[in-house]
């Protein structure tokens, strides 16, 4: 059985790009681009909470690193440096390879250090990630920058990965290619990285989409004290969630978490702006609705007719137990 530093040498050190000082020693040296600020931020992954037992290690080391990135994407920041905190049942060396081979290979396409991190023992496994980027003062695009009047956007499709999340559990049932696909936007989603920084400058509000639309949406709402209303029917449905009853769909995309694209907001003036960041970006980008004076609720969806959609959490339980 491997020692915790022979797992740590073995997989998880890394000759730095950035840092001037990585993997092991007491404190890692990073020195900050001048005159930039830096963005910090940490999520967790623990087993059977936040993913199923039976995950894919390389898969897994993907995500852990996607989800954190997602957040810098979400402020507009330019991703440096990541660190990890990994508690194992096991020293478990096929594990480890296969985790840092996921890791890496996505560390390496955003050109991430890391930098240190901790390894220890605990009765599930449990991930967490730091990832610090760096941006120009003023660059930021916050949640509370939204303003009546403006267009709110999403990148992608929303939706796919609590749909592939409900057949892995034996809540749906799927084609082979759409459980694939939705299994993919669950397991390895892609952190929206270059479109955070063409946005810079054009989007008011802007943060990633975790939690599921409407409750994210929510936060832009309420930070920027201002309400938003989304029409149902411009929602992005990828051909997987277009193979489902409407109405499905449509709460897949409005409640589903573990998207992890962008939900934004920009004046109507910077429409061409929004066209321009997504083509620069090589991402698919969806005007969905605009925010509207505040009202008694924080986000509202509309169908065609003009009526309000009443959600029908009370009839579906598609997303009971989910974290
Ligand atoms: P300390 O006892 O000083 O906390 P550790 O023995 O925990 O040091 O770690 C040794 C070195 O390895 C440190 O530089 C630490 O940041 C790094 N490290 C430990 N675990 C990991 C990991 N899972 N990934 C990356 N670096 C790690
Ligand atoms: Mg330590």
């Amino acid at each position: 059985v491997p020692s915790e530093f022979e797992l740590i040498a073995r997989h998880f050190t890394r000759a730095p790009r950035h840092a001037l000082l990585g993997v092991g020693d007491d404190c890692a040296l990073i020195r900050p681009e001048e005159a930039h600020q830096q963005a910090i931020s940490t999520d967790s992954l623990i087993e059977g909470v936040h993913f199923l037992s039976n995950t894919d290690a390389a898969r897994l080391g993907h995500k852990a690193l996607a989800v954190n990135l997602s957040d810098l994407a979400a402020i507009g920041a330019r991703p440096r440096y990541a660190l990890l905190a990994l508690s194992l049942p096991h020293a478990d060396d096929a594990w480890c390879a296969a985790f840092a081979r996921g890791l890496f290979e996505l560390a390496d396409a955003f050109d991430v250090d890391l930098i240190g991190g901790d390894t220890t023992r605990a009765p599930v496994i449990m991930i967490n990630l730091t990832v610090i980027g760096d941006l120009p003062p003023g660059a930021a695009i916050r949640r509370g920058g939204a303003k009546v009047g403006d267009d709110v956007y999403v990148s992608g499709t929303l939706g796919d990965a609590a749909l592939g999340l409900a057949a892995l559990s034996g809540q749906a049932t799927l084609e082979p290619e759409d459980l694939a696909y939705c299994v993919g936007r669950l397991e390895a989603p892609t952190p929206r990285v270059a479109l955070g920084l063409a946005l810079r400058g054009t989007a008011s509000a802007m943060l990633d989409l975790s939690d599921g639309l409407s409750g994210d949406l929510a936060h832009i709402a309420r930070a920027s004290g201002v309400s938003a209303e989304i029409d149902l029917s411009t929602l992005p449905l990828s051909a997987a969630l277009e193979h489902q009853p409407l109405e499905e769909a449509h709460q897949w995309a409005i409640s589903g978490g573990d998207d992890y694209e962008l939900c934004f907001t920009a004046a109507p003036a910077l429409a061409g702006a929004v066209r321009a960041a997504a083509q620069a970006a090589g991402v698919m980008v969806t005007r969905i609705g605009r925010m509207v004076n505040s009202n008694s609720v924080p986000v509202k969806f509309l169908q065609a007719n003009g009526t309000a959609w009443t959600s029908c959490s009370s009839s579906h339980d598609h997303f009971a137990g989910r974290e």
